[in-house]
């Protein structure tokens, strides 16, 4: 049985798809809280030119550069759409299971397909040096990688908590030759402010964002770099849905249920937003469930207007969100835990389109279907793509209950092999 379907590098994308003509209403326009100075105004001080038209535009497709797509191959584009055999018949279940590989990527996730994009943007339009913040520490990686191929700087501001623990990631981005800060750090003026207070402050997401948009801000050869939520990231990352539309083409299926982890939702878009198109126009039929953990369930949210960072100095977003200021226990799957769910996806849901599921945060659940994966197709999924994997499986034992033979396409956004730990600590290994 053919269990690989792959393209060739001519068939690389050359457009992103941009769903936001296509959306069952407009999507709400960012706003500016009641207070303090306008945000919407400040973006353009702070993003690049190119990923604000890109934000915002109504063309359904939009040119990937030549450039871009020279470096999607360098990084290993196309990526093939696996059949997954052995895992059908160790789960005797009557449904087909396809997954795709975006752990085959040079830093281990996903997100390298919109930090390519950026990169080259930002070359083009003569900067040097981005900055960003990074959490689980995948997008650091990412982005330390892509302006590292297109010779820019990158400046990585890290949470604290995670930069003193995940010493390989940290080495990683530093080979990269990125400068790479525990957050707060004394880069900046808000940074020196908390250090002050405590010189070992542990940090948050919230801060990290607010240095690198700090350093943005104050620096005109600096531009800030998102990694998640926004639509420019996830029409950069509709590469993955693409192309796996071509390879079921290919294997001469069309998916029933598609599935992938959510947690700001740049993987999940990227993969199921050139399908949500077509079923959104009413030309296919697809269930499509986004993987969640109980700490950070982001869609069973509210729908309202709500920052995107802890520090208030994102515009105001339409989104479904537990609240930008949401406690959210850690888990493993730490890209899992944010806040909110992207604009375009929180429309959909609010349409009805895009069902969740969302997994107990001791983790077992989803780790022991990790497990059951890696033994019968060998690949290890990262600890956020294991929500994916767990909710493929889950679907496919559902079949075999009901005796549905349906097929389940699932995305696996990246892989583990710098999470040992924390598959170890979950599974008592
Ligand atoms: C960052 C990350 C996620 C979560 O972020 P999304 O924007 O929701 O995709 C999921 N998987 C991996 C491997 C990641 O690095």
């Amino acid at each position: 049985m053919k269990n690989q379907f792959n393209l060739s590098v001519d068939d690389i994308p050359k457009k992103w798809y941009n769903i936001l003509p296509d959306l069952p209403e407009p999507i709400p326009k960012p706003k500016d809280p009641p207070t303090g100075p306008s945000r919407v105004e400040n973006l353009p001080n702070l993003l690049l030119k190119e990923c604000l038209r890109q934000e915002f535009s109504d063309e359904r497709w939009i040119a990937i550069p030549e450039g871009v797509r020279e470096l999607y191959a360098k990084a290993g584009r196309p990526r093939p759409l696996f059949r997954a055999t052995r895992l059908e018949e160790f789960l005797g279940t009557p449904a087909r299971m396809y997954y795709k590989s975006e752990f085959y990527s040079p830093t281990g996730s996903h997100k390298v397909n919109t930090a390519l994009a950026q990169a080259y943007f930002a070359v083009k339009e003569g900067y040097d040096h981005l900055s960003t913040e990074t959490g689980a520490g995948q997008w650091g990686t990412a982005l330390s990688y892509a302006c590292s191929i297109a010779g820019i700087k990158a400046t990585v501001f890290w949470v604290r908590a995670v930069h003193s623990w995940k010493k390989d990631r940290l080495a990683f981005m530093q080979m990269l030759g990125s400068d790479v800060y525990a957050s707060p750090s004394d880069q900046t003026a808000c940074g020196r402010e908390l250090l002050k207070e405590d010189p070992e402050h542990p940090g948050s997401l919230g801060i990290a964002v607010s240095e690198g948009l700090e350093m943005a801000n104050e620096n005109d050869n600096v531009k800030y770099s998102l990694g998640s939520v926004l639509n420019h990231v996830l029409l950069h990352q509709t590469v993955i849905g693409l192309e796996t539309m071509a390879q079921l083409k290919a294997a001469e299926v069309e998916p029933d249920v598609m599935c992938s982890c959510l947690g700001g939702g740049s993987n999940f878009g990227g993969f199921a937003l050139p399908f949500l198109g077509q079923v959104a126009r009413g030309k296919a039929d697809i269930k499509f469930i986004a993987a969640q953990s109980e700490v950070a369930p982001n869609l069973q949210g509210e729908y309202r207007y709500d920052h995107a960072d802890h520090a208030e100095l994102t515009p105001m977003l339409k989104m479904y969100t537990l609240g930008h200021h949401a406690s959210m226990d850690p888990i493993r799957g730490d890209g899992l835990r944010y806040h909110a769910a992207a604009p375009v996806l929180s429309v959909l849901r609010k349409h009805g389109l895009i069902d969740t599921v969302a997994y107990p945060k001791d983790e077992r659940h989803v780790f022991e279907r990790a497990r059951v994966f890696v033994q019968n197709e060998g690949f290890l999924p990262a600890p956020e793509s294991a929500y994916s994997v767990a909710c493929a499986i889950d679907e496919a034992l559902r079949c075999k209950r009901t005796g549905e033979d349906r097929t389940i396409v699932f995305n696996i956004s990246g892989h583990g092999f710098m999470d040992m730990v924390g598959y170890q600590a979950v599974l008592g290994m």
